[in-house]
Parts: C-alpha cells; structure tokens; sequence
C-alpha cells in the first residue's frame, strides 16, 4: 500500500507538465493559426464566389429599381443612369418585343446588343421563353462570353404596368478579378509572417509579465518552507497576483503567529507539566518517607497531590474540549430560556469563593429575556469570564456581571477593576496558547480558556469582544441577539 503512493508520487514527479510561458505560447499561436487559416480559406476560394454573388445581387438591385420606377420615372433616363452607373446592358421590351427602352453601355461587349443588331434578337426571345418555363418572375444565368472568354451575368424579369406586360432584360459582365485576388493573396502571405512574428513576440511578454511574478512567488514561498519568515510575499503585475501576494502574506503571518505561540506553549506546558508533576512526586515521597504516620500532615500532602492532578487534568481537558471544538463536527444543542435564570445558576458556583475569599461579585440586570443559546456552552463562557476576572482582579475583589438590554441583543459583560490588558496585547488574548506576561502560580491557567470561549461564541455567531484600560480593569463582552417573537 505504501509503496504504490511512493510510485505514485514518483510518477507524478516524473509527469513533468510544460511551463506556463509554453502553455500561453501554445494557446495564442492556435488561436493564430486559427485566424489565418479562416483569412486564407475566405481569401483563396470564397472570395470570387462571394464577388459573383454580390455582382448578381447588384443586378437583381437595379432590377427592382427600375421596374419600381417604371411609368413614373423618366426610364430612359433612368435606365441610362443605371446602365452607366453600373456599366450595364439594359432593355426593356414591351410584350411583343418592342423596345421601350435601351440603353448599352457594354459597345460591342456586349451578347444582347449584338443578338439585336445580328439575330434580331434571337437570344433574347430564348431567354424570354426560358423565363415562361421557370416557376420565379425572373431568371438569372452566369454565360461566358465566347468573344472574350470573360463571365457575364444574364437577368429577364417579367412584369406588369398600367395592364401589360414588360420585359426586363439586364446584362453585366462580372470583371476578372484575378490580379486584385493576387494582390490580396500576397498581403495574406505578408499578413501571416507578421502575425506570426507578432504572435510571438506578444505571447512572450504576456507569458513573462504572466510567469514572473508566479516564478517569484514560488522563490519567496521555497524560502518560507524552510521556516524564514522575515520573507514578504510580494509581486506585481496584475490583480490575481497582488490579491494572491496578500493572501499568502496573510498566510504567513498566521502562521508565524501559531509557530511563535505553538514555542510559548511548549514553553508553558511543559513548565505546566513539569510543576505539578514535581509536586506530585514531591508531596507523595513525603508522605512515603516522613508523614505517612502523621494523618494531619498526610491529609494536607494527599489534598496537595489531588489539586496538582486536577490540574493537571484540567490542562489535558482544555487542550481535548478547543480541538474538538476546532474540529468543525461539533453541533449546539440550542434551546431557549431566560438569561436570568443562566446568570443565577452560574454565580450559585461563586458562591463560596464569595464567602471565604472576600470577592465582591455581583450581577446587575436588565429586565430579563429569552434567549437562544446552548445552555452548557454558554455557561462555560460565563465561567471562563468570570474566572478570568477572579484570577487578574486586582486587590478590590470587585467583579461585575451586568446585562444590557438592546432592541436586538442581549450584551452580557464581565467587568473587573483588575491591572488590565495591554492595547496591544489586546487583539491577541483569544488567541490559542496566549499567556499574559506576568502570572502568578496561583492563577496559572492553561492559556486555552478566552480560545475555547472564541469556538463556542463563533459557533453561535454572537458577536464578543474585550475592552481594557490598563490600570483601570478589562470587560469582556459578548452579545446574544434575541428574537422578538420568544420575547412577547
Ligand atoms: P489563562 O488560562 O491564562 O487565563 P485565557 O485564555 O483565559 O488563559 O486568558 C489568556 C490571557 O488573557 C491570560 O493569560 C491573561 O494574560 C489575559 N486575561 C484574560 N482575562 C483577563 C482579565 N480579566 N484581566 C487581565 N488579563 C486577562
């Protein structure tokens, strides 16, 4: 099994993928390629058939021009301009073949006036009666003019005017473009090599201005691999680059944050550990060596022993409860009830410490309110908060827990007259494994309690916070929003 995913990966190291420079190279010569080719069909073969089909539709155009005109217009006139304009022959004859108008402007050129003036209009008279066979009003034939082996167009349309009929007869030679398709067909080879070149030389400043900063990215991010992080992820060029640039800036700050505090807390978990354990072993060869007779002093070292155990599996417990809090499968079991009511059940607990240390620890309420919440968890932030304000209060002993009613929360907060925290230490107390500098023995604590309360207040999406003025004491904070209709 575990060699087939080392071949794997080797495999994978050996399917070397091309670079992106290749790849952008690749992709805009295909596009390239793909334009010139379109040019080069459209140029080479469709550009005579595309010319003999415009020509047909001009003549079909001057057609309908002149029959729209006809018997309104002056059609000499007309059919002079049309057939200069165009370089036509034009002819218009009345049912039984009488000219109505003509107009050549082909001379000699010209099949239809030489069918007149040689075959009195033989061909025409032909063209006419292959326009009866034809189910269209019109017919059109591209002929080649034997006299000059040039292609010409051939037009007859019949219609009515005034109650007789007409014939139109329209003739126009399709001018040998040959040299003007040579010419085009030079500049396509001229337009290729530039393209080509073109091609290049643009994919290859796109694929740097691309890749460069891609490249650098990687070299600062090798650098960040083996753990320098005094790099700056840092490049330019385009937006994607400078947001990713940011992101991974971002990244390793997050990351140098956790690997400075994962040294803190190796720092203060062994010493943690190390410090009850040397009780633990302390106490409990005392007990062996010299009070295991004296029940009094045996009680006091075993009492000794129990407490550096509970604390011990108090640390054990806190580090269990945040990953699995972290571990994203952990669901609340919501339910709604008064805030009052989940105050008063966890100052109950204080009760004691209120008695025989002299704490001052009082709840100022607001008019009470059903929230929705998961009641454990909820508590367990209250404990975290108050105990915190037990352990950094300062000699007053004073602690407030005050409830403060919004038209759309419940802000709870926890308020001590304590040192308070530094503004710029501030940000970081939620965080995992952070310790205040300087605590006491009596208040040590495992640097997890404000990091597990952050899960449980995110999970619920209420929002939380700590204000602090040092000297002055720190309140922590955290807001339930409430839903009106639990609340009427
Ligand atoms: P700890 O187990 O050390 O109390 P926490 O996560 O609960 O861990 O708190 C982190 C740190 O935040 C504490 O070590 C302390 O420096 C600071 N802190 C928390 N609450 C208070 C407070 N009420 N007053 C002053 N500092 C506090």
């Amino acid at each position: 099994m575990r060699r087939s995913r080392k071949n794997a990966v080797k495999k994978k190291k050996k399917r070397r993928k091309f670079r992106l420079k290749t790849y952008v190279f690749l992709y805009f010569m295909v596009v390239v390629l793909f334009i010139l080719v379109i040019l080069w069909v459209f140029q080479y073969f469709f550009l005579p058939r595309y010319y003999r089909a415009a020509k047909i539709r001009d003549v079909s155009d001057v057609a309908q021009k002149l029959i729209s005109g006809f018997g309104r217009e002056n059609i000499d006139f007309n059919a002079r301009r049309m057939a200069f304009n165009n370089n036509m022959f034009i002819l218009i004859t009345d049912e039984d073949g009488k000219d109505v108008a003509l107009e050549n402007n082909l001379g000699n050129y010209s099949v239809f006036g030489k069918d007149k003036e040689i075959n009195f209009g033989k061909t025409l008279y032909q063209f006419r009666q292959k326009l009866q066979s034809a189910d269209s009003d019109h017919v059109t034939s591209i002929v080649t003019n034997d006299d000059f082996g040039s292609e010409e167009v051939f037009y007859c349309q019949k219609f009515n005017d005034g109650g007789s009929s007409f014939y139109l007869f329209i003739e126009a030679p399709i001018e040998p473009i040959d040299s003007t398709v040579d010419i085009v067909r030079e500049q396509l080879v001229y337009i290729t090599i530039i393209l080509f070149e073109l091609a290049f030389i643009v994919t290859v400043l796109i694929s740097h201005r691309i890749s460069l900063p891609i490249e650098q990215l990687t070299e600062t991010a090798k650098k960040f691999g083996e753990g320098d992080y005094s790099i700056e992820f840092k490049a330019e060029g385009y937006r994607e680059i400078e947001e990713l640039s940011v992101v991974l800036d971002d990244a390793k700050n997050e990351v140098k944050n956790v690997t400075d505090l994962k040294k803190d807390l190796i720092a203060n978990i062994s010493h943690d550990l190390r410090t009850p354990l040397t009780m633990v072993k302390a106490y409990a060869e005392m007990i062996r060596d010299l009070s295991g007779d004296d029940p009094k002093k045996r009680e006091k070292h075993c009492q000794i022993i129990i407490d550096e155990a509970d604390r011990l599996s108090n640390l054990v417990n806190s580090i269990l409860e945040l990953s699995k809090l972290e571990s994203s499968n952990t669901e609340l079991d919501l339910s709604s009830y008064s805030v009052h009511e989940q105050i008063e059940d966890v100052l109950k607990r204080y009760t004691l410490l209120i008695e025989e240390n002299g704490y001052d620890i009082s709840f100022i309420p607001d008019e009470d309110r059903i929230i929705r919440a998961d009641h454990d968890k909820l508590s367990q932030v209250l404990y975290n908060f108050i105990n915190n304000a037990v352990n950094y209060t300062g000699e007053e002993k004073h602690i407030r827990i005050r409830q403060i009613n919004t038209p759309k929360a419940v802000r709870i907060e926890v308020v001590d007259n304590g040192p308070g925290i530094p503004k710029d230490k501030l940000k970081q107390v939620f965080d995992r494994y952070y310790r205040g500098g300087k605590v006491k023995r009596e208040t040590v604590g495992t640097g997890l309690g404000l990091s597990i309360c952050k899960e449980i207040l995110r999970l619920h999406e209420f929002a939380f916070g700590v204000a602090s003025e040092e000297g002055s004491g720190s309140t922590f904070w955290f807001e339930i929003p409430i839903n009106q209709n639990d609340n009427e």
